[in-house]
């Protein structure tokens, strides 16, 4: 039978199937680090083999992730380098990503607007309030295997209890913080949601961005769907669209085709990844 991995406690997996849950270990010489929440496995009585993944985060730990859904709001002030190195990555590693942009009920409707813009044919953007009990087409859009990313106190867990039909645990705000502390420590587990699974984590933060092949700025330029129709203008097939003449995303950039901001970020990208000469952002 093949079953799909939605929690791991020790050596004890958590797969359900299409008549239910079942618990069971992996056969003695199948190494339970090697097996992830998110993993399609086959199995009897035990797990017998891990069918190939089509990508694997490390933190936290999911595999074949479908959908990241990227939340920020208009409180805290955005991180959009943050956004942009998240959508970066999901590109990368062949996760679609959305913008979620929560706690409309506080944001002028200019915010949403400018969101929606900035990130046209980049990434699907769904206006949110966790609060509300609004989410848009939050839930439609849940397929496959999703998670959620973002800064902190954006309202991912909000989000997340919202779409489980969880009350929201009504703690003050040094308890909740504790909580929170125990949360990222916490394991992962799947819950069906719609006609796909949500990781029940709101682990995805800056510090997790982790890419883990270098990027020449070329190829992080390909990651970015917005740049991509301006790339064969390049005079030069290493172009960097930095100071280069006869730079079709320059071009672009002066034409108001590209967003100054999404661009601005692309530079702090490419140089981070030169600086650092590093496997992670
Ligand atoms: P996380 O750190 O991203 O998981 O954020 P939380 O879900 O813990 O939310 C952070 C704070 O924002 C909490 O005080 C939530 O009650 C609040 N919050 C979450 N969603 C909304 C929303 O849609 N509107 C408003 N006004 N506040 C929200």
């Amino acid at each position: 039978m093949i079953g799909l991995v939605v929690k791991k406690n020790a050596d004890l997996f958590t797969v359900a199937t299409p008549d239910g849950e079942v618990n069971v270990k992996p056969r003695g010489n199948l190494k339970k680090d090697g097996i992830f929440v998110g993993d399609k496995v086959e199995f009897d009585k035990v797990i017998q083999r891990v069918c190939p993944r089509k990508n694997l985060l490390i933190r936290p730990p999911v595999a074949n992730l479908d959908k990241i859904f990227i939340v920020l709001a208009s409180v805290p002030q955005p991180d959009f380098l943050l956004v942009d190195k998240l959508v970066l990555c999901c590109f990368v590693k062949g996760i679609q990503p959305y913008i979620v942009v929560n706690k409309e009920d506080i944001s002028d409707d200019k915010f949403v607007a400018n969101v929606k813009k900035t990130y046209k044919g980049v990434a699907k953007v769904i206006a949110t309030s966790a609060v509300n009990g609004k989410l848009g087409n939050l839930k439609k859009e849940i397929s496959g295997i999703t998670a959620f990313a973002g800064q902190s106190a954006v309202g991912k867990s909000s989000l997340i209890n919202a779409l489980l039909g969880r009350e929201e645990s009504k703690v003050s705000g040094l308890s909740k913080k504790i909580e929170r502390g125990k949360q990222t420590t916490r394991l992962v587990r799947l819950f069906e949601v719609g006609k796909g699974y949500i990781a029940d984590t709101a682990g995805f933060s800056s510090l997790d961005v982790g890419l883990t092949t270098h990027l020449s700025p070329q190829e992080v330029s390909r990651y970015y769907p917005d740049f991509l129709p301006f790339l064969a203008n390049c005079k030069y097939r290493t172009c960097n669209h930095k100071t280069e003449g006869d730079c079709g995303v320059l071009q672009a950039l002066k034409n108001g085709k590209i967003s100054q901001m999404r661009y601005q970020n692309y530079l702090k990208i490419i140089d981070l990844l030169a600086t650092f000469k590093s496997k992670y952002m």
